[in-house]
Order: structure tokens, then sequence, then C-alpha cells
């Protein structure tokens, strides 16, 4: 590591303590601390990530740094405070709410903040990228999940803090997150590295179903298997145990995840039009393309016995089919 980023590191870890002293203790941090106790966060998790409030002054951050001997240079280039044409300088964060974002050794290498207001914009501004820092290199929380990850033989994977922070209160702690980017390559062969299993439970909009299937299908590239759980009503897995509880969601969305070939099937099933044969056709093409990719001969079996039975083809004909499609897999 050069000098530059290990002065970087060192300042973040004042001001992770900072921010956290300030919103467990201090009256400047009442407001963020009020603000997680509404959403159902206990003082156990609040402690165990960290989490902070950076208060709403203009260079409060800037000044506990530069007293701490940290250079104006630095703090600019670690993306704490900006250089206004004044010359004075201003804090990045102020009054968000802040989650450490911590490397795999567990150390921070960036804050993600929360502005309290709905509708405040943006809802999370971020430190800049940096060579610490790169969002598509880092998984939220892999540190933490990681022994847990080892010991179920699987993680689930979501897509924000707030959901992994939740679900570990929720006493499911394989969990990890991106922070609002698609999953990379990177991050994708970073969790086939520790499991063959990744569930993914990403928010249950629409744009969370459609990063559902990129990301099962890059999992599925590097030689993951992928199970889906799904989220009723839109919700995020955060609001989910928020509005239903724990064991619901430990039994009803975890143990309760789908196969991917399930999820697969009903994703396509709502793009072609099943009347039309044309369609019909490349629907069955296109779960016979997925099936053959799949080891397990019961489960291939299962599947293709129910392309059988809706569509009225012989078991035959679609084993036969799925063998030319085995072949070209190689
Ligand atoms: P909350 O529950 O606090 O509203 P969320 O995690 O449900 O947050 P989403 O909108 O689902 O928020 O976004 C998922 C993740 O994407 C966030 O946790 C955050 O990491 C990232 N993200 C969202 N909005 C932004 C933004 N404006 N800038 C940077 N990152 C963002
Ligand atoms: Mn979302
Ligand atoms: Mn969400
Ligand atoms: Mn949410």
């Amino acid at each position: 590591l050069s000098q530059e980023s290990q002065s970087v590191l060192s300042a973040y870890e004042w001001v992770t303590k900072l921010y956290h002293h300030l919103l467990r203790y201090a009256k400047d941090g009442k407001e963020g601390y009020h603000y997680l106790q509404a959403r159902g966060l206990a003082e156990e998790a609040i402690d165990a990530f960290q989490l902070g409030f950076a208060p709403n002054a203009k260079d409060f951050t800037a000044e506990f740094l530069e007293k701490k001997g940290f250079h104006r240079q630095i703090l600019v280039k670690a993306g704490l405070v900006s250089l206004l044409n004044d010359n004075s300088v201003s804090d990045r964060f102020r009054g968000r709410v802040i989650f450490p974002i911590r490397n795999h050794l567990g150390k921070t290498v960036a804050f993600g903040g929360r502005a309290l207001g709905e509708g405040q914009e943006p809802k999370y501004l971020n430190s800049p990228e940096s060579d610490l820092f790169q969002k598509g290199k880092l998984l939220f929380n892999f540190d933490l999940a990681r022994k847990y990850i080892r010991k179920e033989g699987e993680a689930v994977l979501f897509e924000g803090y707030m959901d992994v922070i939740s679900a570990y209160q929720a006493d499911v702690r394989n969990v990890v997150a991106t922070m609002g980017t698609s999953l990379t390559e990177y991050q994708a062969k970073l969790l086939k590295r520790y499991v063959n299993t990744v569930i993914i439970c990403y928010d249950g909009d629409n744009a969370g179903v459609e990063a559902t299937s990129k990301a099962a299908d890059l999992l599925r590239t590097v030689g993951c298997e992928v199970k889906i759980a799904r989220l009723k009503d839109g919700l995020d897995p955060d609001s989910f145990i928020q509005k239903y509880g724990k064991e619901a969601f430990q039994n009803e969305v975890i143990k309760a995840s789908e196969t991917f070939i399930a999820f697969y099937m009903r994703f396509h099933r709502q793009a072609y039009n099943l009347n039309l044969e044309g369609d019909r056709i490349k629907y069955i093409e296109k779960m016979l393309e997925q099936l053959a990719m799949i080891d397990s001969p019961v489960e291939r079996e299962y599947y293709l016995k129910e392309l059988s039975k809706e569509f009225d083809i012989s078991l035959d004909t679609l084993a036969g089919e799925l063998q030319t499609y085995q072949s070209r897999n190689g």
C-alpha cells in the first residue's frame, strides 16, 4: 500500500469511530439513532456494523481530522471533504446516517451515507472509488459473512446495506450485498471461491427481477448453483423482515427459495405468448437449453416431465432434443 492509501485508511478508521460514537452517545447524533431505531435496528446491530451519523455541520469532520494531524489533501483525496473556492473546506457527508463499507480484511474503505428524509436526493451518497475501493470488486459484509457462508455452504445475495443488516438481525448471517450496481464477474468469482450455492434475494420490484435474471446467468457461468428467493408485493428483504418478522423471512423466503429453473420458467413465460405456436416452440427450446446445463439427472427429468405434460410432447422426443443441446455443451 502507498503511504497515501495508508493515511486514507487511517482517516477512515477515525471517521468510522467518530460517526459511530456520535450516533450512539452524542446529542449531535440523536437524529441518526432515532432514524435507525424507527427502522427497527437494535443497538447490537448498530454496533456490529459500526453505523454512525455525520452531523449536519459545514466542516465538523474536516476540523476533527485536521486536529488529528491529517493533511487537507489526504482528506480531499479520501473523499471526506471538498475544497471550496474560498479555500475553506466542507464535509462530504452532512446529516446522513453512515454505513462503513469494509473490505475482506474488515478495514473501512468507503462509506455509504443515507439521507434521513424520504425523497431527499441522492438517497445514498457514497465515497468515491479509489485504489482502496471499487464497487464492482467488493461485496458489502463479505468479511463478517465469510465464516457463515463456509458453514452453511450457501451465500445469500442482496441489493443493499439495510437488507444485509436486517437479515443479520433476523439471524441470517451468510449474507452479502452488491451496492446498487449489477453483480460483476469479479464478485461472482469471489463467491464461487467460497460456496457452491448462491441464493439471490433481490428486491421484489421489476428492476429486482430483471437484475435477478442477469445475476443468475453470471453466477451460473462461473459455475455456481443458483437459487432464487422471491419477495411478494414488491418488498425488499429489509421491508419484508420489518413487516412479517424473522421466522417468516427464514422459512418463507430463504428456506423456500426456488431452483433457478423454476424461476427461469416463470420469468420466460411472461416474455412469450404461449397461445402462439411459434412462441411455444421458442419457449420449449429455451427451456431445453437451460435443462441441458443442469447437472442433477433427477432435477432434469423432473422438469422434462413438466414440459412434456404441459405441451403434450412425448418424453422421448424431449429427451432426444435435450441430448443434442447437451452434446453442444460438450
Ligand atoms: P433503503 O431501504 O434505505 O431505502 P435500499 O437498500 O432499499 O435502501 P435501494 O434503492 O433498493 O435502496 O438500492 C439498493 C442499494 O443501492 C442501496 O443499499 C445502496 O447501496 C445503493 N444505492 C441506492 N441508491 C443510491 C444512490 N443514489 N447512490 C449510490 N448508491 C445507491
Ligand atoms: Mn431496488
Ligand atoms: Mn431496496
Ligand atoms: Mn430498503
